[in-house]
């Protein structure tokens, strides 16, 4: 049972013959609206409005699950760690300007609230994201992990400098408690300078480390008892993998190449195959291409969810909603320019040219849908100039700096500028975005549904399916969403977080929400 924070629960019942409530589970129908456009012959789009039916089924019972983390050890395992412990227990924390109280800030699921609907005046009822659906209690997690460097939770909390003395004092000894297990170093894929902490590596082949995690995943199942294990890497920026032909392309070729050790496959690559095999959720919470065709394809298989890449906090996601306004107002960005420095281990990490190079892949397409849907501002092709530099500051730590400049095109020829300063504690930002990554992957592995294409299908004679490996409902928290084959990305944030509540409101049957406002336009 939990204390403290998270905000209390709200129950929420729905009265409609589109919602059925079991013992196990809630099942929902709901109607999918789609506008079939085509072209026809005379130049005329035709748009034509449809209808899909769905069904959702819901396991309500969340069960005890765990989370692991691969990079446990560093400032953003630790401080997702720490910030549990201190919202569970109620640990308050003196500052120069008080007592402060432990909280889930920076949450969108724990924080925000969605509209649920009116009340009898038309006015909004809103409720925590959170309650929408049955979620995992972050506060009933149990945490465990991998690190290459082998201090336990409790040094490496304070060698991550992010929480001031008083917090760190008073959940040391309980982070102490934690050590991470040895994990996976191949020093090629990691900057040369994490070499100084890497002594905590296991030892043997690439076929040696897949069983060892593999069974790291399930001991500490059987030994904590958990219904379910979340594995989530945040662990140092790896460089790119290279997509080879015959080694990583298909799944049978990336297991064939993990088994003679070969060198691309990265560490992050072998979680990946682990926590697949063993029917755990994968997220990539950094920016390397762990999930290559080969991950994909053996996800996919094996009806295991994934998701990534790169935890989407500051600057990008910024980026994401200004470009998306500027566009939408029908004005032409013609340079984003941006510029970050940082001074923890991270950022020491991406001082290296290969692993930077990850970064700005991951950082450098994020305007690119909203730039492709205005063929008034942009020529096919045309892109505004993007240019993303990140040095390594020591002095700064953790609190990482971002400057970012947006030129545009504005009215017959204008231009405006705008200049954003920000600056903020990084690990602070990154380390609540864990827990939606979590809570949101295990909500959608509750969750089934089936589908009537068209009206000559009977949709009880279809079979429940879970959804799709790759979870692209978890793009709100991610730089570089990675989506089903052939699914279009988006990046756009309002969107992101509008698809991940209208998916969760039709689970329980109720219609998209929207802003029209209808019921104040009449007299
Ligand atoms: P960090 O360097 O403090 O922590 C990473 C940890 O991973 C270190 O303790 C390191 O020893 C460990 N590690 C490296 N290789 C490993 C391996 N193969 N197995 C197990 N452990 C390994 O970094 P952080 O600030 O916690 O960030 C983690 C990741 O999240 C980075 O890739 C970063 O780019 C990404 N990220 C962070 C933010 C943010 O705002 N903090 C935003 C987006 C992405």
């Amino acid at each position: 049972s939990s204390t403290g924070t998270p905000a209390p629960s709200v129950s929420i019942k729905v009265n409609s013959p589109n919602v059925r409530y079991t013992e196990t589970s809630i099942e929902s129908d709901y109607y999918y609206d789609k506008t079939v456009v085509s072209l026809d012959s005379n130049g005329t789009y035709n748009a034509e409005p449809t209808k899909v039916h769905y069904q959702f089924r819901t396991r309500t019972n969340v069960g005890k699950v765990g989370l692991m983390l691969v990079g446990w050890g560093g400032n953003n395992g630790t401080t997702i760690t720490a910030s549990v412990l201190a919202n569970k227990h109620h640990i308050t924390w003196n500052t120069r300007k008080g007592v402060q109280e432990p909280n889930y800030f920076g949450s969108v699921m724990l924080s925000s609230t969605v509209k649920l609907g009116v009340d009898e005046n038309s006015n909004g009822v809103f409720v925590p994201f959170k309650d929408l659906v049955p979620m995992a209690n972050p506060n009933d997690i149990v945490f465990g992990g991998w690190d290459i460097s082998g201090l336990k939770l409790g040094d490496a909390m304070n060698r991550a400098q992010v929480f001031p003395y008083d917090f760190q004092r008073q959940v040391y000894d309980q982070m102490q408690e934690f050590q991470p297990l040895p994990s996976i170093y191949y020093p090629d894929f990691i900057a040369a300078n994490q070499g100084e902490r890497a002594d905590n590596v296991l030892p043997g082949t690439k076929q040696d480390h897949l069983e060892k995690i593999r069974k790291d995943i399930r001991d500490f199942k059987t030994s904590n008892g958990l219904d379910k294990v979340v594995v989530l890497w945040t662990a140092n920026t790896e460089r790119f993998s290279s997509i080879i032909e015959g080694v990583n392309d298909t799944s049978a070729n990336l297991l064939k190449s993990i088994s003679e050790s070969h060198e691309e496959v990265s560490p992050s690559t072998i979680f990946a195959v682990a926590s697949i095999l063993e029917g755990s959720p994968f997220i990539n919470g950094s920016p390397q291409n762990t999930l290559v065709p080969g991950v994909i394809e053996l996800a996919e298989t094996h009806k295991s969810f994934i998701g990534g890449d790169d935890f989407k906090t500051g600057q990008t996601k910024i980026k994401s909603v200004l470009t998306e306004f500027l566009v939408n107002a029908g004005i032409k960005p013609i340079a984003i320019t941006s510029y970050n420095h940082l001074g923890n281990n991270d950022g020491y990490n991406l001082s290296a040219p290969a692993q930077f190079r990850s970064k700005e892949i991951s950082k450098s397409n994020v305007v690119d849908d909203m730039v492709e849907a205005n063929n008034i501002l942009y020529k096919k092709g045309e892109h505004p100039d993007h240019t993303i530099v990140i040095k390594y500051v020591p002095s700064v730590g953790d609190s990482k700096r971002a400057l970012d400049e947006y030129v545009s095109e504005i009215f017959m020829g204008g231009l405006s500028t705008i200049s954003i300063y920000n600056t903020c504690e990084d690990s602070l930002l990154a380390s609540p975005l864990i827990l939606d990554l979590f809570m949101v992957a295990e909500l959608m592995s509750r969750v089934e549904f089936r589908c009537a294409p068209n009206d000559s299908v009977n949709i009880n004679e279809v079979k429940y399916e879970p959804f799709h490996s790759v979870l692209s409902i978890l793009s709100y928290m991610l730089k570089a969403p990675v989506v089903p084959p052939n699914a279009p990305v988006v990046n756009a944030l309002a969107k992101q977080r509008a698809a991940m509540e209208n998916i969760m409101r039709a689970f329980i049957g109720l219609p998209s929400s929207n802003d029209m406002m209808l019921e104040h336009s009449a007299f």
